[in-house]
């Protein structure tokens, strides 16, 4: 183990280790279902004992154990579970953190799965929610009743970046006697620590930034031991497990976050600031622009800004369409966070697309465009972008 006050930089490439690594230097992919034991006494410990790196996988595996002291110590959490995808993390967590008669508080704008979750799937099971705007932090505070277990947020949101008052809304949730959990996905760990603003539960889509290939679908929870320890417990029953080669791809993934995600950042911001300029673009949101309703809040609470813009076009949901079908290097995919950029229409994914009024009500216009800037180098991206805009 190393000394607790290493960078980021250094844990994600050591912060695996342990003493049993052994001689190979990338460690191997423990593709196995299960494990010898020397004996029945040694068998039936380990059976005894809450979390476990080798005993059957769907309770932990030592590619799982490698990559939730990483996550553990870059978040600055007791421990760290990871999961076969975000829904996966995000579903064993609120299942874990609920029961019938409990109240849930959620972002308005949050990631639909999460949102079908609780509204489609728990509330079947007596679960209440009260939905809230997150850049309304009295909200939160209203909407607060004696039986709200867990307050869900999710900053910046998806897709206009909205920022919540981490902090802020974390004391109304304490002071209530409920959890907080956010989903952290688009900040990723090198710029928001949440844990250090309050939150008791940070909630990752490893498929995105810590992945960060496009080339696993997997999901992750830090948290203090004892939360892991009650989520585990959930989780391993549900059933959502990483497979051993996904968690050996995401350790691969999470050793170059840090420079990826610097370089998102800086890539980011340079088409938000050229697509403020261009005049065919009628509105940008990105947290690290001043103009951005939420950019003091962000300032306060974030290292840095990440890698998502999404930009309104003059024009109808058609001729945001054909911008598209313009772009040459922008990928036109779902997902977020690969190496390459892509582009997505938020009301062409939304159901009932274009004329859907909660999306509109929601400021999901019909011509907006979600950016994800990949790591490729700037000034191409913005030509590109300039070209397919018409200017
Ligand atoms: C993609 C995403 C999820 C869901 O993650 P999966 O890995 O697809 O299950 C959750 N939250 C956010 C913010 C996401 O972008």
């Amino acid at each position: 183990m190393q000394p607790p006050d290493l960078g980021i930089e250094t844990t994600l490439v050591h912060g695996d280790r342990t003493d049993a690594t052994g001689s190979a230097v990338t460690p191997p992919i423990y593709q196995t279902s299960t494990f010898v034991f020397g004996d029945a006494d040694a068998m039936a410990a380990a059976a005894q004992t809450p979390t476990f790196e080798r005993f059957y996988t769907r309770y932990g595996n030592p590619n799982h154990g490698a990559v939730e002291r990483i996550l553990a110590a870059i978040e600055g959490g007791e421990a760290a579970m990871v999961s076969a995808s975000g829904m996966g993390a995000i579903s064993s967590t609120v299942v874990a953190l609920t029961a019938a008669g409990a109240h849930v508080v959620a972002q308005r704008m949050i990631y639909d799965g999460a949102r079908a979750l609780v509204s489609r799937i728990l509330s079947r099971f007596g679960v209440e929610v009260t939905f809230v705007d997150q850049h309304d932090t009295q909200a939160f505070a209203a909407a607060m009743r004696p039986n709200t277990r867990l307050v869900m947020l999710e900053s910046p949101s998806n897709p206009l970046l909205g920022i919540t008052d981490i902090a802020a809304v974390s004391r109304i949730a304490h002071d209530a006697g409920a959890l907080v959990s956010i989903d952290s996905t688009i900040a990723t760990p090198v710029n928001q620590c949440p844990l250090d603003l309050g939150v008791d539960v940070v909630l990752h889509s490893a498929t995105k930034y810590l992945g960060g290939h496009s080339d696993l679908i997997a999901g992750a929870v830090v948290a203090s031991r004892e939360l892991i320890a009650r989520i585990w417990d959930t989780h391993h029953i549900l059933g959502s497990t990483l497979g051993p080669f996904e968690a050996w791809l995401l350790l691969r993934g999470l050793r170059t976050l840090e420079m990826r995600v610097e370089r998102h950042n800086h890539n980011a911001l340079a088409v938000a600031r050229a697509m403020e300029a261009h005049p065919r673009v009628t509105r940008v949101y990105y947290p690290g622009l001043e103009s951005h309703p939420g950019h003091a809040v962000a300032k306060a609470q974030m290292r840095g800004f990440g890698g998502l813009v999404s930009i309104e076009i003059d024009g109808t949901f058609d001729d945001a369409r054909s911008v598209i079908d313009r772009l040459r290097l922008f990928h036109s995919a779902a997902s977020l966070g690969g190496v390459e950029s892509l582009v997505a229409q938020p009301a062409a994914m939304w159901p009932n697309s274009s004329t859907s009024a909660d999306a509109r009500a929601m400021g999901i216009i019909p011509s907006l465009l979600r950016l994800s800037i990949g790591i490729e180098r700037a000034e191409d991206l913005i030509a590109d972008l300039t070209q397919a805009l018409g200017g």
